[in-house]
């Protein structure tokens, strides 16, 4: 019997709104609090979870830059002369990133999504490693820096991996008593919601299954722990996308040429634009000034959020749409989704959920990237209970 595990169950999606009228896990981890999220896509959420900081800080933002000179992309432009009836089919863009991703060596998460091959040599990818191992950050060190320098032995998903078998690969380092930190990841609500929206009875229903494989793995712990602090967390919320946007189209309308006078990468919510003239900058401000789905994020506001960068790597203008408008097609995909995330932090669906059985929660944990501090808390105190009790039974 080991004295304490502390249990962070990362959700992705679980979102305030999410849980708010929901009773998910009102007995096991009954303490609530709304967490600000980070104003961007789980690329740069989950990054801000794991190291306590920003994405100015980290440079974990968005996928796709443009930096042609470092593109690792030369060779697929080839492949621009395939049919895109069948290189821009889902079935194949998921094979092929695979693929990719092998050949790279790309170690964290990697989708080619529905970047055209005709142009993909302009960009480089922005998470050649994954955040979730140590040294994974672009810039920094993250929580399992931190737990591999102390020593601290920690169980930590492959988010790859289906849900279930993450599950058992943590109830197997539980039984063994081999952890003093567990890091859960589910990608699987996000998965949902986008698919469903966040209406459907499909994600009470799903919130039900999260309990049920919580309640089996709290107990299993709490026969080798004698005490187990449970933290079940999100990344950002989730909105029902309710009107699309046709962005692209009215780009490409203007006298100007894509890779010529221009680069942009058209996100789901949002467009980020790199300019090679004045007149460029000009017609395409002009053009976005007039779209009433959405606003040219001003620069200090990108700094009040942590997502401003002098040197312009993630884009030079970032246009937001509002809540509930999708950018379709986007770079992200062809096809319209029934709900989404990425708007600006302060819309009403944007913020996450902290679920915890742990009363004494300190007031200053109000937005995602203060989740490392809590962890780090943990693991300290998880590091002391543990080597105190290996003193005592050595004594
Ligand atoms: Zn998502």
């Amino acid at each position: 019997m080991k004295p304490v595990l502390p249990l962070f169950v990362f959700i992705d999606a679980c979102g305030w709104e999410i849980v708010r009228d929901d009773s998910f896990l009102q007995g096991l981890a009954p303490v609530r609090r709304r967490l600000t999220s980070v104003f961007g896509y789980s690329s740069a959420c989950v990054p801000s979870i794991l190291s306590g900081r920003w994405p100015a800080e980290h440079r974990n933002w968005c996928y796709f830059v443009y930096d042609p000179k470092n593109s690792p992309f030369k060779s697929l432009r080839a492949l621009r002369w395939l049919p895109s009836v069948f290189t821009s089919r889902r079935i194949f863009r998921r094979w092929f990133s695979r693929f990719i991703k092998a050949r790279l060596r790309f170690r964290g998460y990697f989708d080619l999504y529905n970047m055209p091959f005709q142009y993909i040599s302009l960009f480089d990818f922005t998470e050649k490693k994954s955040p979730l191992q140590p040294e994974g950050m672009n810039r920094g060190p993250n929580i399992f820096d931190y737990l591999r320098q102390r020593e601290v032995r920690y169980h930590v998903s492959a988010p790859e991996q289906d849900e279930e078998l993450n599950l058992a690969a943590l109830v197997k380092d539980v039984q063994a008593e081999r952890i003093d930190f567990a890091f859960l990841y589910w990608p699987g609500l996000d998965a949902l919601l986008h698919r469903v929206g966040n209406r459907s009875p499909l994600v009470p229903q799903k919130l039900r299954q999260y309990e049920h494989w919580i309640a089996k793995l709290y107990s299993l712990a709490r026969q080798h722990y004698a005490e187990v602090r449970l933290y079940v967390f999100g990344d950002h919320g989730m909105a029902n996308c309710v009107e699309l946007l046709d962005l692209q189209s009215s780009i490409d309308d203007l006298p100007l040429r894509f890779g010529k006078d221009y680069v942009a990468v058209y996100d789901s919510t949002m467009a980020r634009f790199w300019f090679f003239s004045t007149k460029a900058r000009q017609q395409i401000t002009g053009c976005l000034k007039q779209v009433p789905q959405g606003r040219i994020v001003p620069d200090a506001e990108l700094e009040a959020m942590g997502t401003f960068f002098p040197d312009r790597y993630f884009g030079e203008l970032i246009f937001l749409v509002q809540e509930g408008v999708l950018i379709v097609p986007s770079h992200m995909g062809r096809r319209p989704l029934a709900a989404m995330h990425g708007y600006h932090p302060t819309d009403p669906q944007s913020y996450a959920a902290l679920c915890t059985n742990q009363t004494a929660l300190p007031e200053e944990i109000s937005a995602i990237p203060h989740m490392f501090e809590l962890m780090q808390r943990e693991a300290d105190l998880a590091r002391e209970r543990t080597s105190t009790a290996r003193g005592a039974l050595a004594a």
